[in-house]
């Protein structure tokens, strides 16, 4: 299934990341990443359907991105980093950003940052381990995770803060 109209692009929209987590945000939501199973789905020959990273299941967007084990470790540090519970890890809570009821709306856009920057990277990694054979330890994960949310969201937010003085 696919967007009928903009709407869909407008909700996809978090001005404290990137145009190209945007991207991958509404690429990961319309199923139109390359995962393996997208790829044979099209006729194109792949040696097999199984997830890169586990070899275990086959490898659809959602288990790139939240079931797979690899994926889930680093969610656990994420979700423990913020003090957040891993049990409602779900993809309509990534793609929403789901926060507790007393987080205000700047807390709640900044954790929806920090979730999408977090489904890009461990969408980066895996194309790292299926392309460049190298991928991340979950340690490794946590800190590149902060370090870019960091960077990203302290960025815009200094950029909209200025814009309102
Ligand atoms: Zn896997």
């Amino acid at each position: 299934m696919y967007p009928s109209s903009n709407t869909s692009l407008v909700s996809m929209k978090n001005n404290l990341v990137s145009k190209k987590v945007e991207v991958f945000v509404w690429r990961a939501k319309w199923e139109r990443l390359p995962v393996l199973s997208e790829l044979d789905k099209r006729g194109i020959d792949v040696n097999s359907v199984l997830c890169p990273l586990c070899g275990i299941d086959i490898e659809t967007v959602n288990h790139s991105l939240l079931s797979c084990s690899h994926a889930r470790i680093v969610w656990q540090k994420v979700r423990d980093w913020w003090g957040f519970d891993s049990a409602n890890l779900s993809f309509d809570n990534l793609l929403r950003g789901c926060v507790p009821s007393n987080c205000s709306d700047l807390g709640g856009q900044i954790w929806q940052a920090v979730e999408w920057i977090c489904g890009y990277l461990i969408w980066k990694n895996r194309n790292q381990k299926v392309f460049k054979k190298t991928s991340w330890t979950p340690p490794n994960a946590l800190s590149e995770i902060q370090v870019l949310s960091y960077d990203w969201v302290a960025k815009r937010c200094k950029k909209r803060k200025n814009r309102m003085t």
